[in-house]
């Protein structure tokens, strides 16, 4: 064990999904035409007003309240000043001393999952969240730069963590975590290549069994998870080893440079800020009523980790399948669909984990095939498990089955029937079929009288295959070993 233990502390910015900006009415739809959703308060045009947009609001108290935070009852915006071409009111709206929720913890899962049991868990807290606006995006050319304000004026919330963080890995866990409960508040996508969730990560080490803090250093907009695990494995040597030869570490911000593998710092004489902080004469407080707290309490969403512990108790589904589940709120909530056609967990969780999500991977251009684009929907899903449970049709037949929903939509008994997939279940034209066998395989007959008890396996095999693997295979079984005692 290294002499130096690490310190991480996040800074997560999340777009909330409204469909309009936090201070305007523009749109705030992704690829659209550089500068085609940017307003006039979006490019801060001389006399134009800001207006709360309540939604962005109501989002960043919900996943408050889901975290645990406490929500405050009055936060007020700020200006932060500061000059760059991609924020043309040459100030950011923000919150500073009075965010809309301070505190809050976020359960992380560390390691020692296995097929059937959870691993150690524990929880990240949580400093504050607060509400600001985005800003413009500039792309830099060769001998010039672009500017597009899309973005401008789109809802954020900041969510920052205390130094709670101790390794890369749990920081990877923390920002896995966030994405999950975020997504299950219904308030971000955050899907991270379209900017929808960033993260600077301040990283610090200090002797290991001291509890003072050490100089941070902060790695700037990170924009993968993998990134963010990345840059801190980095520092964390570059910090070691500058300890290790009594060097200096410098409080200062730095650059992750993802294809060389390094960070390299930003120090410069515009990076020193002092932004004079001061509260926004435009707009008014944000108010939060214990009426409305009440209302929204009521309908909170369940986070991903008690979904999971619920899944496993009361339908006593494996580890590995419920984390599977329940990290994506549309699956989980298509699985207790069908669940609630027919009580079958364990089959239904099965096709649900491995044929969907397998045919839905390989159907995707891109990723995925969405599954709201997906033609089997959960009652399919539950008339399959039905039918094989009936014996109507057999487990490998369903599978077959399932190929053919997926392809076409049809529900399964549907194609069950136009393609003759019915178990036989006629016992008369059976015992037929296993009295031909018989006759015809003296061999394995032989062998099964004299005590060889799998030899009635070639046997069952000869009546699957003169059936078309349309029989059923326990009433196969009672009437080969019924004749062949007679
Ligand atoms: P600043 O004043 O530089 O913005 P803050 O105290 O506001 O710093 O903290 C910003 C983020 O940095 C928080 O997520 C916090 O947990 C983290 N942080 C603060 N000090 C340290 C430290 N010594 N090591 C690691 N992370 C830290
Ligand atoms: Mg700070």
């Amino acid at each position: 064990m290294s002499d130096w233990e690490t310190v991480i502390g996040l800074e997560v910015h999340v777009q909330l999904k409204t469909a309009s900006k936090i201070f305007s009415g523009a749109a705030t739809d992704y690829g659209s035409e550089p500068n085609t959703q940017a307003c006039a308060v979006d490019i801060a045009l001389p006399g134009v007003l800001p207006v709360m947009n309540q939604e962005a609001a109501r989002m960043a108290v919900v996943f408050g309240l889901a975290i645990g935070a406490k929500i405050n009852q009055r936060s007020i915006f700020a200006r932060k000043n500061y000059f760059y071409p991609d924020m043309p009111k040459n100030y950011q709206i923000s919150q500073y001393d009075q965010p809309i929720c301070d505190g809050g913890e976020v359960e992380i899962e560390m390691e020692g999952s296995s097929r059937n049991v959870m691993g150690e868990h524990r929880k990240v807290q949580l400093t504050r969240i607060h509400l600001e606006e985005d800003v413009g995006k500039l792309t830099h050319l060769e001998n010039e730069s672009l500017v597009d304000y899309n973005r401008a004026g789109t809802p954020l919330i900041e969510i920052v963590s205390e130094p709670d963080l101790y390794s890369p890995d749990e920081a990877f866990a923390y920002l896995t975590a966030l994405r999950n409960c975020l997504i299950a508040a219904g308030i971000s996508e955050c899907d991270m290549e379209k900017g929808q969730m960033r993260c600077d990560a301040n990283v610090s080490i200090r002797p290991r069994d001291t509890t003072e803090l050490g100089t941070k250093v902060e790695i700037k907009n990170l924009n993968t998870i993998s990134g963010v695990r990345n840059g801190i494995a980095y520092e964390i040597q570059r910090q070691t080893r500058a300890m290790q030869n009594n060097h200096p570490i410098l409080q200062e911000p730095r650059r992750w440079n993802a294809d060389e593998g390094y960070t390299t710092s930003m120090r410069s004489k515009e990076m020193a800020h002092d932004y004079r902080y001061f509260p926004d004469p435009d707009l008014m407080p944000v108010k939060v009523s214990k009426n409305w707290l009440d209302n929204l309490t009521k309908d909170l969403p369940e986070l991903p980790f008690d979904k999971q512990r619920r899944y496993m108790e009361d339908y006593d589904l494996p580890y590995t399948i419920t984390s599977v589940l329940c990290p994506d709120p549309k699956l989980a909530a298509y699985f207790e669909e069908a669940l609630a056609i027919y009580d079958k967990p364990k089959q239904i969780a099965n096709f649900i984990a491995n044929d969907l999500l397998r045919d839905l991977s390989a159907a995707g251009e891109h990723g995925s095939l969405p599954l709201e684009e997906c033609k089997v929907r959960p009652a399919h899903i539950a008339e399959l498990v039905q039918l094989i449970d009936k014996g109507d049709i057999s487990s490998q037949i369903a599978k077959e089955v399932f190929f053919e929903m997926f392809e076409t939509g049809k529900a399964p008994g549907q194609i069950v029937e136009e393609k003759g997939l019915k178990q036989s279940t006629d016992t008369d034209e059976l015992e037929a079929i296993c009295n031909e066998v018989i006759t015809s395989n003296p061999k394995p007959v032989e062998e099964f009288k004299a005590g060889k008890e799998p030899a009635i396996n070639a046997l069952k095999g000869q009546v699957m295959k003169a059936t078309r693997g349309k029989a059923n295979p326990r009433i196969i079984d009672e009437l080969l070993r019924k004749l062949l005692k007679g």
